[in-house]
């Protein structure tokens, strides 16, 4: 490879006696530790020179693969351009040193910050007021869905058990709602991918809390039928939550109050950036339609986090809206669907379009049109990291065998998404000509191919572990 000193530990870079820093002299004397509080055996720490060191973390810091360094186009996700704005904005000291028990009257610009954003989503969302106090979109869901049974509660309506949620929905729905206590009942997709609404009849009744959707839902599809499902829900007496994660592509052009949602969240590390690889961090605000703003945490028995929720996500959030403005947040939505689509178009007459509709922000693919050669979403997710492409989500939505769910967002221009295209036709006819090369990738990582199970289920993370042959 070169002469790097690429994916060992810096155990294994170790040399006894190697050292990357020097003490000045004892000038106080010996002091005994207590013999209590002593180690048996010495610590087990690398020993290293500084270069060494240096090297040995900027090489792995360089194996990371972000938005910044490559195309990222995870579907579900919305992996979208991180201003580096907002990393100023959030690190601010007259923000980031703030402590949450300080006085109110020596932290008015947070205040005001923090007003301004519940405003902002209130304007982009259509609903009355947001709590800022969730941490991620799953826990948003479940504020969400508390604030739904308690509403159901102070009614005296305590048949109320069941929310619906549709079977394309992101695994998170049906466990936020077991988590809230809830029964999880899963309404049936048309052929064509959307909500089938004489399914989700034949569901209502008056044990109904809620019913959950996404819109554009977990295929990237419009949910045309919301005004009519909106209806028919609450004329059963349950109320209408909307997961929040999908918003990227109505950004100024529609909003969910208005379509007839009761209770939301917004994934603001998703459609308001910050930069959430890896599991976090994140925020999930919640709002409310006029009505229901004192069942929201602060104002009611609910209590879902401490303080006033991840201060730097909302920041990085606000700073977002901000600099995007009025005028140009609309301008998100549309691109983000323009760019989807010229995808989608482009690729498939050599991958399988399961649902061949206009879609929003993202796509689903079933895989290589031509399965002959056996070559599967795995392997062509497993090549795209040859080509130094992030790959797709891959295996979800679970509608379809070789699901491969692909967003560009808004933030890419054209070349770039030429490049991904061409690329993504390359391994296609590779499928055909030389599918071994394929079967085998990626050839150029550091890391070959993993034991993705294993690596799941039995994560080997400390050295120790290693040692011990784990
Ligand atoms: C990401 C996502 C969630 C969960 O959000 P987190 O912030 O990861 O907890 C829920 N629903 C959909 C549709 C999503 O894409």
């Amino acid at each position: 490879m070169n002469n790097r000193l690429y994916g060992n530990l810096i155990f294994e870079l170790s040399h006894e006696g190697r050292r990357a820093y020097s003490l000045p002299a004892n000038r106080f004397g010996d002091y005994e530790v207590p013999a209590g509080l002593r180690r048996k055996d010495d610590a087990m720490l690398p020993e290293c020179d500084e270069l060494t060191v240096v090297r040995h973390y900027t090489n792995h810091s360089e194996n990371n693969f972000g938005v910044n360094n490559g195309f990222y186009p995870l579907g579900s996700c919305t992996m979208k351009y991180n201003p580096a704005i907002n990393e100023e904005v959030a690190a601010m000291p007259e923000f980031a040193n703030l402590h949450p028990l300080q006085p109110a009257e020596t932290c008015r610009g947070a205040l005001e910050a923090y007003d301004g954003l519940q405003k902002a989503l209130s304007e982009i969302s259509g609903l009355a007021k947001f709590t800022l106090n969730p941490f991620a979109g799953a826990h948003g869901e479940l504020t969400g869905l508390m604030v739904i049974r308690s509403y159901h509660e102070r009614r005296g309506d305590t048949k109320r058990t069941k929310v619906i949620v549709p079977d394309s929905a992101h695994g998170t729905n049906p466990a936020s709602a077991a988590v809230c206590g809830l029964d999880v009942v899963e309404v049936k997709s048309t052929p064509e991918g959307i909500v089938d609404v004489d399914d989700l009849r034949s569901l209502l009744d008056d044990t109904v809390a809620a019913m959950m959707m996404t819109n554009p839902n977990t295929l990237g599809l419009f949910e045309r039928e919301i005004p009519e499902i909106a209806e028919l829900v609450h004329g059963c007496g349950a109320l209408m939550y909307y997961d929040g994660a999908n918003l990227n592509p109505m950004l100024g052009v529609c909003r969910p109050g208005d379509m007839g949602f009761d209770v939301m969240h917004i994934n603001l590390h998703k459609t308001f950036s910050t930069p959430h690889g890896g599991g976090g961090p994140g925020a999930g605000p919640v709002g409310v339609r006029k009505g229901l703003e004192e069942l929201l945490p602060g104002e009611s028995e609910i209590s879902v986090g401490p303080y006033h929720g991840n201060f730097a996500v909302l920041l990085r959030a606000y700073a977002y809206i901000l600099t995007l403005g009025r005028e140009h947040i609309k301008e998100v939505g549309p691109l983000a669907t323009l760019n989807a689509n010229y995808i989608k178009e482009s690729l498939k007459d050599v991958y399988e379009l399961p649902i061949d509709t206009t879609c929003m922000h993202e796509f689903v693919l079933d895989g290589l049109k031509d399965k002959q050669a056996g070559v599967t979403t795995m392997d062509v997710a497993k090549r795209l990291l040859d080509y130094g492409y992030h790959a797709p989500t891959i295996y979800f939505p679970l509608l379809f065998h070789e699901s491969m769910m692909i967003e560009p967002t808004e933030n890419e221009g054209k070349e770039t998404i030429d490049g991904f295209i061409e690329v993504m036709r390359r391994i296609a006819n590779e499928a055909k000509d030389t599918p071994e090369a394929v079967k085998g990738a990626p050839h150029n990582t550091p890391i070959g191919r993993v034991d993705d199970v294993l690596a799941a289920k039995h994560p080997v993370v400390t050295y120790r572990q290693m040692a011990a042959g784990e």
